[in-house]
């Protein structure tokens, strides 16, 4: 952890912060530099860096935070005493001492009366939202079908209005504000839709300021395997990590990633569309148009084509669940179509690999469902195919096959933007 300490003359200085959307780009583009650093940013900056290192390392006392910052105690409680003004942060009660150390410590954490966080995660056919607490337990949640996505868009937007607001409407405080996960392109300067495949009638809808109108909070929105991303960073297994890759399957393939720290998202989130990666020139006609797309050989639909010509029972319901439980009942054909599964999601994770090396893949939807066997068969593959270098293990996390680590990711917005982190 890096804390600058605003009393310092030399804070500024040593704080390396620069705010989001500034840098290179803009001053390439003829628009003016904001200023390097301002004294309410520096002190925002190190608040997010206290609540980060929180999300982090779970529990922690002043003291400890003073230690890891480098910094004094007076520093933190700086910090650190207007969070738990504010009922963000509370102090528990004290854990004696080790015999012979000083005061006993009591660890900081988030409050259970803190302001929660609404998330929403908005997939071609259905809306599911949430209320959780900043440490991601979901106290309200509702999930609701939305009406055809070829139709007219209003009827589909007072259905998200209806499922966002009964679940907002059971939150114990006003929710810090809404982060929405989106299954399809999304334009994150405007927090409009660019497009959704299957739902047409949301392309290039203005779905953050119709929300934000609607119910008077800030309202972010990224694409879902961001959302995924932030699921983990902040609550499950990218906790506490530099850098790491999620990988979704199922009936689409996306992933992000967080690189040094950050979450990575191209210019107005245009980056991150990995399954539209090409893995076979001149390939399959792929849903975007284009041929060869990572997409078109990993997906379920994919794998319920192959399943029916390779003649398994009910190739249309199959998934990586049932085609692991066909392959240890040895269905012919399912081992050599679980093979080619496994290698078909390894040949973009490799890809991945290659280019930024993220190490750590944590893999969600379809995937899961196949359990420890796929897992390994994929890690496997990736390995054959990236050459062994010094620092380049590779781990493979199973993550969650379910909405769940989506949900919360797209509340997990709310906590990088609006507690400002520095993500
Ligand atoms: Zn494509």
């Amino acid at each position: 952890m890096n804390i600058t300490d605003d009393d310092s003359p030399n804070g500024a200085r040593n704080a390396m912060f620069t705010p989001p959307g500034d840098g290179a780009g803009a001053e390439r583009a003829g628009r003016p530099r904001k200023a390097l650093l301002s004294s309410s940013m520096v002190g925002s900056t190190n608040r997010g860096r206290v609540l980060q290192t929180l999300f982090d390392l779970g529990p922690t006392s002043r003291a400890d935070l003073a230690r890891l910052a480098g910094v004094n105690r007076t520093t933190i409680s700086g910090i650190v005493q207007p969070l738990i003004d504010d009922q963000v942060l509370v102090e528990s009660d004290p854990i004696p001492a080790n015999p012979g150390g000083g005061k006993p410590a009591r660890p900081l954490w988030f409050s259970p009366k803190a302001r929660p966080i609404c998330g929403v995660l908005l997939m071609p056919d259905a809306v599911h939202a949430c209320v959780s607490t900043l440490d991601g337990k979901i106290e309200a949640e509702r999930k609701m079908a939305l009406p055809d996505g070829r139709g007219p868009v209003q009827p589909i937007i007072e259905t998200i209005a209806e499922c966002v607001g009964d679940t907002l409407a059971k939150a114990r405080r006003t929710p810090f504000g809404i982060g929405v996960g989106v299954g399809g392109m999304v334009d994150t300067d405007r927090g409009s839709i660019v497009t959704v495949n299957l739902a047409p009638a949301l392309d290039r809808y203005p779905l953050a300021d119709e929300l934000g109108r609607r119910f008077g909070l800030p309202v972010k929105l990224d694409h879902h395997p961001r959302a995924l991303l932030l699921g983990d960073r902040w609550f499950g297994a990218g906790r506490g990590v530099r850098q790491f890759a999620v990988v979704f399957t199922g009936e689409v393939l996306g992933g992000a990633l967080y690189f040094d720290g950050h979450l990575y998202r191209g210019t107005a989130g245009a980056g991150g569309e990995l399954g539209h990666t090409f893995v076979q020139l001149d390939g399959e006609l792929c849903r975007c148009g284009r041929r060869g797309c990572w997409d078109t050989i990993a997906t379920l639909s994919w794998l319920r084509r192959e399943a029916a010509s390779a003649g398994l029972p009910e190739p249309e319901l199959i998934d990586a669940g049932r085609l692991v439980d066909m392959a240890a009942h040895q269905v012919p054909g399912a081992e050599k179509l679980l093979d080619r599964y496994a290698r078909n999601v390894a040949v973009g994770i490799a890809n991945l690999q290659q280019t930024v090396a993220p190490n750590i893949f944590i893999l969600h939807g379809d995937v899961v469902l196949g359990g420890d066997r796929l897992l390994e068969a994929i890690a496997a593959h990736v390995r054959a195919m990236v050459p062994a270098r010094p620092g380049g293990k590779i781990e493979f996390i199973a993550g969650d096959a379910g909405d769940g680590a989506a949900l919360l990711g797209a509340a997990g917005l709310v906590i990088s933007e609006l507690l400002q982190l520095p993500i």
